[in-house]
């Protein structure tokens, strides 16, 4: 899996996939910000893991996305889940919730906020 911060990289996919699609592999490539934007700051702790609230299972992320997600929380519309393999929607009406920062194997769902929010 690769990252590009060039939002017309030919290699990008977009758009969530049917909930009830066949698996399939995450993209090649995901966007990113680039390292300059990155490095200005985060507005949100750095959480290298999600769960999805569909299935329970934890999906970890590249470093890039990461920061990409706690620099700009709304950058993305959609997540793969990588026991799904579907890209689903993130935000308040999304599927997905943050792990705990210190523990990215820990789902606390009571303290942790929904990815993209
Ligand atoms: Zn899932």
């Amino acid at each position: 899996m690769g990252v590009t911060a060039d939002p017309n990289d030919p290699r990008l996919k977009r758009g969530p996939d049917p909930a009830d699609s066949a698996y399939r592999e995450q993209n090649d490539t995901y966007l990113v910000l680039s390292e300059d934007e990155r490095a200005k700051g985060f507005v949100r702790p750095l959480r290298l893991s999600y769960w999805h609230e569909k299935c329970g299972k934890i999906t970890t992320m590249g470093r890039a996305i990461a920061e990409t997600y706690a620099r700009d929380p709304h950058f993305y519309g959609g997540t793969y889940c990588a026991h799904c393999g579907h890209h689903r929607p993130v935000g308040e009406n999304g599927e997905f919730y943050w792990c705990d920062p210190d523990n990215p194997e820990r789902q606390a769902p009571a303290q942790q906020s929904k990815v993209g929010t």
